[in-house]
């Protein structure tokens, strides 16, 4: 149960995970803008059980309250907020009747209408939970409630994913861009912990790929490009979904949108959001890249695109690096960069958003030798993928089919992890053969050829791409690290990272601030920085920092007690065993370096 005191602080958290088939919804101030402080809830009022689910009734509380249940783009996902960008749930929703109660402003309805329509279609798929703990209404300044839709919800279990996010935000991993303003959607911020973890996913992919191998040379390429790069590398004209507009709702939909009944432009087509028939516009091709304009001058001549891939970068430098890094064929350029792509059905946390970093490698081959090479970097890659840590039996190879297959490849893999929202791809593995080299030759008018002098022979090389996303492999290491423990008869959250993944490898804590012990501790901190990077922590009881740092995945706790003083031997305490060790002060180093690199 929460109380109005814990509101606003830490514990307001932990109560929603705790409880994790409790509801609380942020509210914002503006009829779908800007989230409030979660001072005030909207508060689900009656609960009850139905068609296995458990239909709760929800009442706002406070000024100017809107419950902000934030559908994604067209309605496919619903982002319940708890508070401050906290996802809550995900519900499957079937909607009879709302009561909202705001005490001052009257909610816009034409938006909250919209809002909850699309609301009213999400379908969540995962299991229903049995039961839900109706929260304490603890705003009870009601003014006449003003009913304008109503609604009944089926709740459903706090996803794996929700809260992910909750964590994320709580430790400072990721964070909603724009936060205070309402959020910007399918874009994310790395906090803290966040940009550590991502920056050591990319390390240990620059290490294996560039600095480990004497094959492989770094680049890194700008976003923006010549304009004819897009043309030629078929981006302009085929890097394309088809989507229908609904003329009387404004949401957007990808052609192929399952919720979709009839033909899209004709009279017989159902909006899925509003249900109108026959305002579905005839599918259009929307270009999935961001344009942009180049110099002081608006116009069609000063366009210019936010690279929707790192690889162009490299084909346009392919001879660059060539000449002056004196490789031969065969031989790969690696880069890791920012690439961005205005996705229709972004979603999933950080798995598919508008700006991300991708992590490519083009290794150019003599052809011929293309089917040797790509069947050794798709094993090479697995390799990769399994010695993160990732669980073996959650990874696996996607074979594309002919019709998956894009124009250029001559085989592509997918490798696939076992997300709790299905099989996903989060490498692909592709033999593009000569189609970009060969396409830049054509539109730039510059010989891209290579000449084998040991062969005393030309030909434009082919390529084996291998092609990750930092963001996505990010997400995959933290899903695959997460998981609750009951200790105690609380339970116990911890993020079983690799070491050499942890953002933190060891906190470091006074057992008492007193006795000489934070004085210890802070020297004992000091000495491990030059180190690794280690957090002092010295606030709250002991069993509370350890669960701090289980939370951040941190592998070791050092503490600081009394015996230290006397006779400078410290504890070192295991993040997945929760076992403890006597060390001496002399050794501690020499100890945890050999544990964080075994
Ligand atoms: P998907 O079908 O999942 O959108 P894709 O086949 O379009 O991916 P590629 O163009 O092959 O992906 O990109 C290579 C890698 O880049 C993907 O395996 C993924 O890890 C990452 N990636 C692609 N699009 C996104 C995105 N919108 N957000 C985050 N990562 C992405």
């Amino acid at each position: 149960m929460l109380d109005h005191d814990t509101v606003g602080g830490e514990s307001f958290y932990d109560a929603l995970n705790v409880g994790s088939q409790r509801l609380a919804v942020g509210v914002v101030n503006r009829a779908g803008h800007g989230i409030s402080d979660i001072d005030r809830v909207v508060t689900p009022i009656a609960v009850s059980e139905n068609q296995g689910g458990t239909e709760i009734e929800m009442v706002g509380s406070g000024p100017g309250t809107v419950a902000q249940l934030k559908t994604a783009a067209h309605g496919v996902e619903t982002d319940v907020r708890a508070g401050s960008g906290v996802a809550a749930a995900r519900f499957l929703v079937h909607i009879t009747k709302l009561s909202m109660s705001g005490s001052h402003a009257t909610p816009d309805l034409p938006i909250i209408n919209t809002m909850w329509s699309n609301l009213w279609r999400t379908v969540w798929k995962g299991p229903p939970i049995a039961a839900a703990t109706p929260l304490h209404l603890f705003s009870p300044a009601f003014a006449a409630p003003v009913d304008f839709l109503a609604t009944r919800i089926l709740m459903a279990d706090t996803t794996l994913m929700d809260k992910l996010v909750s964590l994320s935000k709580r430790r400072g991993f990721i964070f909603q861009s724009s936060e205070i303003y309402g959020g910007l959607g399918s874009v994310w911020d790395y906090g803290p912990l966040g940009v550590e973890l991502k920056k050591n996913v990319k390390d240990r992919w620059w290490h294996a790929m560039v600095r480990a191998r004497d094959d492989i040379e770094g680049l890194d390429a700008a976003i923006l490009m010549h304009p004819k790069v897009w043309e030629a590398s078929g981006h302009v004209a085929g890097f394309t979904d088809p989507l229908v507009d609904c003329r009387h709702c404004k949401n957007r939909f990808r052609a192929d949108d399952p919720r979709i009944k009839g033909t899209a432009g004709q009279p017989d087509a159902q909006c899925p959001v509003c249900g109108s028939k026959g305002t579905l516009t005839e599918p259009r091709l929307f270009n999935l890249m961001f344009k942009t304009f180049m110099g002081p001058v608006e116009n069609q001549a000063a366009i210019v695109y936010l690279r929707p891939e790192t690889a162009q970068g490299i084909y346009v430098n392919y001879l660059n690096v060539l000449n002056s890094s004196r490789q031969k064929v065969p031989f790969g350029i690696a880069q890791i960069g920012k690439a961005f792509r205005n996705e229709i059905t972004p979603g999933n946390f950080i798995f598919r958003t508008r700006e991300f970093e991708q992590m490519e490698m083009q290794f150019f081959v003599k052809p011929g030798t293309d089917v040797e090479w790509f069947d050794r970097w798709r094993a090479w890659r697995m390799e990769w993928c399994q010695e993160l840590g990732l669980t073996a039996a959650k990874l696996r190879f996607h074979q594309h089919g002919p019709d998956e297959l894009a124009h250029y490849a001559k085989a592509a893999f997918d490798i696939q992890y076992e997300f709790p929202f299905g099989w996903q791809e989060i490498e692909g593995v592709h033999n593009r053969t000569d189609f970009d080299l060969g396409r830049h030759q054509q539109y730039s008018g510059k010989r891209l050829e290579y000449f084998d002098q040991a062969a005393n022979e030309r030909y434009i090389p082919y390529i084996v791409e291998t092609s990750a996303g930092a963001d996505r492999v990010t997400l995959t290491v933290m899903v695959d690290a997460y998981r609750e423990e009951a200790v105690e008869g609380e339970t116990r959250v911890v993020l079983g990272f690799h070491p050499a993944l942890a953002p933190i490898k060891a906190g470091v804590f006074p057992l008492v601030k007193k006795d000489g012990m934070p004085e210890l501790a802070t020297e004992v901190y000091h000495g491990l920085k030059r180190r690794f990077p280690v957090f002092y922590d010295d606030s709250g009881a002991i069993g509370r920092r350890y669960r701090r740092m289980d939370e951040a995945g941190t592998p070791f706790c050092v503490t600081i007690d009394g015996e230290t003083v006397a006779n400078r031997t410290v504890t070192v305490r295991h993040r997945d065993s929760m076992a403890q060790d006597r060390v001496g002060l002399d050794q501690l180093e020499a100890y945890l370096h050999e544990r964080l690199t075994a």
